[in-house]
């Protein structure tokens, strides 16, 4: 290992940077990836260990300014997950002649960061993959990009965000952060049980988590969807939001808190007001925008002409939203989750432990009219 396996956020920078291609991305029996040297390979210049994030000191930036906003784009923002944010940045930034970095479907069914040059390739990485995204040698392309002094815009969660810099090492003024707010991620292992369960292949184009503010899983093939699984009824989306499947380092993430490594943040503005403008919006998307650096700010006014906007306090956003203050919080049975997966599969797993929170929460009722009955 590099750093401690708690530690570990799989970011990939340890992975881009060795010279001798002596790190692997090895799954675990959960199929979260973590690095592993190849001793024989390796030459012991240590600088895996110099630029883990989790290892040395990462910067974090106060926002200085916080929007709630939406891209004017409709036909975007009603195929994104939230205000389309992310999209309608990237197509500037490709109508400027620049590269976007983005998580996608690829077609072995994994979600990895890839790069796009092309508009009509964005799509590919519209919408949320609630799932840990494979950053493979991608940093070493956007090293390539940015020497060639292109425009760069990268966008992930903030782990991956702290990976691109320790890995650039530097800063480039034609590089955009933009990272959203993170509630952690699952192995891509559980995604592939779970597409395997409801369509019994991996031949799939990609998941729809989300259809507006409503959580779901959407197989689509070829354009079509295959099957459409509401939340209450989809194993992989209630342990998602149930925090029973995320990475083992998301429940103590050093990232989820209200100040940022990234230029932009983007995430829902699930807190948003009812005085606020846009607050009739809200069911067709509006994001939370939080601007960082000078950098971000000047990005922002180039293209703010795409996006209705409205300042909103820093507070509103942080109140609204539980990990921009701290960790998702693991839940009770994790660890017997864990154990039933390794026994029996990923939906028995679930089914066995939603039973327990059925049972938790009947007794909860039970106690409730007990102590009622009592006064
Ligand atoms: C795992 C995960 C957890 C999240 N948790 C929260 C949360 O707790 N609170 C909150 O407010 N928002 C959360 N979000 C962000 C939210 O779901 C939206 O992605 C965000 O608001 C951007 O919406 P958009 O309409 O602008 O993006 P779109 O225009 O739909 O584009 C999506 C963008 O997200 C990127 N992306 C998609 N999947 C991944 C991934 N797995 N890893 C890295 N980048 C990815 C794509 O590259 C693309 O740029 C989460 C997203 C992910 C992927």
């Amino acid at each position: 290992m590099i750093c401690e396996k708690g530690k570990c956020t799989g970011c990939f920078a340890c992975y881009n940077i060795c010279p001798r291609n002596a790190i692997m991305m090895k799954e675990d029996e959960f199929g979260y990836v973590y690095p592993e040297i190849e001793e024989d390979k390796c030459i012991h210049c240590n600088l895996c260990r110099k630029i883990c994030p989790s290892l040395n000191k990462v910067t974090f930036y106060q926002p200085q300014k916080c929007y709630a906003v939406y891209s004017k784009n409709s036909e975007i923002r009603n195929k994104s997950t939230s205000g389309g944010i992310a999209t309608t940045l990237s197509q500037y930034i490709i109508e400027n002649e620049g590269i976007v970095y983005g998580a996608a479907f690829t077609e072995e069914g994994n979600v990895e960061h890839i790069r796009v040059s092309q508009k009509e390739d964005l799509h590919r990485l519209q919408g949320s993959k609630y799932v840990h995204s494979y950053i493979n040698q991608v940093l070493k392309a956007v090293k390539q990009d940015l020497e060639m002094d292109k425009l760069v815009l990268f966008i992930g969660t903030p782990c991956q965000i702290a990976g691109v810099r320790k890995f650039l090492n530097k800063d480039y003024s034609k590089l955009i952060l933009v990272d959203i707010i993170c509630h952690g991620v699952p192995s891509q292992k559980y995604l592939k049980n779970a597409i395997l369960n409801i369509k019994g292949n991996l031949n799939i184009d990609r998941v729809n988590f989300r259809n507006n503010n409503q959580y779901q899983f959407q197989i689509i093939q070829e354009d079509k969807e295959v099957c459409c699984v509401p939340t209450e009824k989809s194993s992989y989306v209630e342990a998602f939001i149930r925090t029973i499947t995320l990475r083992e380092n998301c429940y103590h993430c050093m990232y989820a808190c209200s100040q940022r490594v990234s230029d932009i943040t983007i995430g829902d503005f699930w807190g948003l007001s009812k005085e606020a403008k846009l607050y009739d919006q809200a069911e067709k998307g509006v994001s939370v925008m939080l601007v960082q650096t000078d950098k971000g700010k000047e990005f922002l006014q180039q293209c703010s002409n795409l996006f209705e906007m409205e300042e909103r306090k820093y507070e509103e956003a942080i109140k609204g939203n539980s990990q921009l203050k701290a960790p998702a919080v693991q839940d009770k049975f994790y660890e017997r989750f864990r154990k039933y997966y390794l026994k029996y599969g990923f939906e028995k797993a679930y089914d066995k432990v939603s039973g327990l929170f059925r049972l938790k929460a009947s007794l909860r009722k039970m106690k409730y009219y007990f102590r009622k009955a009592k006064k």
